[in-house]
């Protein structure tokens, strides 16, 4: 008997007869007395629905006091019906199941609207009930505050919802099941021959996450990689009983294979600034770094260009595209504080990625990703590396081109040798 944590994402519980297989996927598993615990995302397309009515409202004035309060709790009511209607379900099959709210559980979050983060989840309800047969049927992405109102844990919550609750239960598994049937080499549409990985080092899942590979929100992989919780990411199409493997996101010492890069991820998100002739003296980095944290604006990859003969820098920097125009008109205020003659943006640009722990321990790999984008003439405009992940900013027009050119010259479509461990 086992104790089993199951999410399923939106697409997964689209409508009712989705909700119906569902019920199926989780009755198998409830089968021979384990005690199972369901986190549910809204239907698809009904956060943004509900978004896009608070938006409406929202934009009426912009001399109103703030919202985001009541933005938690119009957009978590999406995930209050699912729950409720998979307890149904599952009851339809004669089995016993309940609806639990972030509130009721209680799963307590922090004061941050729209991007809470949890911090502790009560189990003296929710354990005893299962204990006595009934399945759980948790609404994801929500929670409540101290203050006793409902919050939200931003876009993609529920990953990190169904991580925390698997680790507050003592969760044996935790299955997050999904529209695509487990973590690829690179995004299958772009290239035909991707590989669907058995398995993934929690770290090359994080770099992945956050470099757009949208299948787990970021925050789930760090939350199951800081409590050492392997995740496994499987589709919810397949039918119940059918042999799912999936990929295991899990410690590293537990990934099987050999290879040096895991993965090519790659972000459209993305654009680029460039500061001409700026200073080149102590500190004036440190000054366009803090006109951008003051308009709450992330910096990702920077770049600086010297010119000797007249003391000056090209500083180029990434943001995210939603930011640009922020960042373009912050830096237009503090342009005579900072001191720079112009600035340039782009945002037809993407970031191109090649991901993988074993780049700690083997040389070459920045060679070989130059080498292959070199052969195809795509220029790099800006680069930036980590102990795990070499990224580059390209013309998005050639983003296609660069995603396959990587993903052949790391040999990623082969299925590698397994690990050999040191005699
Ligand atoms: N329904 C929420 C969203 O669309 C949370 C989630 O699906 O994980 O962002
Ligand atoms: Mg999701």
């Amino acid at each position: 008997m086992a104790r089993i944590v199951m999410k399923f994402g939106g697409t997964s519980v689209a409508n009712l007869e989705r909700i119906r297989h569902v019920a199926g996927l989780v009755a198998e598993e409830a089968k021979g007395g384990n005690e199972v615990a369901v986190v549910v995302s809204a239907m698809s397309g009904e956060t943004n629905r509900l978004v896009a009515l608070v938006d409406a409202l929202d934009a009426d004035s912009d001399k109103g006091a703030a919202i985001e309060d009541e933005y938690d709790s119009i957009v978590a009511s999406g995930e209050q019906v699912t729950s409720g209607l998979l307890a149904i379900a599952l009851r339809r099959r004669g089995l016993k199941a309940r609806s639990w709210l972030g509130w009721q559980i209680p799963l307590r979050t922090d004061m941050a609207h729209s991007k809470a983060r949890i911090g502790e989840i009560e189990s003296s309800a929710i354990g005893p009930s299962m204990a006595a047969g009934n399945i759980a049927v948790v609404a994801g992405f929500q929670g409540v505050n101290v203050e006793g109102r409902i919050s939200t844990l931003g876009r993609g919550g529920s990953d990190t919802s169904a991580v925390a609750l698997a680790v507050a239960l003592k969760a044996d598994r935790c299955d997050i099941y999904t529209d695509v049937d487990g973590i690829y080499t690179t995004d299958p549409r772009i290239a035909k021959d991707a590989r669907r990985l058995n398995r993934i080092a929690f770290e090359e899942m994080l770099e992945l996450a956050s470099l757009g590979a949208k299948v787990l929100q970021t925050r789930s992989v760090e939350l199951a990689m800081n409590y050492n919780l392997p995740i496994r990411v499987l589709t919810s199409m397949a039918d119940v009983g059918d042999h799912n493997p999936g990929t295991l996101v899990c410690h590293e010492d537990e990934t099987m294979e050999e290879r040096v890069v895991s993965g090519v991820a790659y972000s459209r998100d993305e654009a680029q600034i460039t500061l001409l002739r700026l200073k080149d003296a102590p500190g004036m980095v440190a000054k366009v770094c803090r006109a951008m944290s003051e308009a709450n604006v992330i910096v990702d990859m920077i770049v600086q260009g010297i010119s000797r003969s007249d003391n000056s820098a090209n500083l180029t920097f990434t943001v995210g595209k939603r930011d640009l125009d922020k960042a373009l008109s912050a830096l237009k205020t503090a342009q005579g504080e900072i001191g720079f003659e112009g600035i340039k943006s782009d945002s037809d640009v993407t970031k191109v990625s090649v991901v993988g722990i074993g780049m700690r321990s083997h040389t070459g790999v920045a060679q070989t990703m130059f080498e292959a984008l070199a052969e195809r003439n795509i220029n790099v405009e800006v680069i930036a590396t980590s102990e795990i992940k070499i990224s580059v900013l390209i013309d998005s027009e050639y983003t296609e081109l660069a995603v396959r050119a990587l993903h052949s010259a790391f040999d990623l479509h082969t299925t590698p040798a397994p690990k050999v461990s040191a005699p």
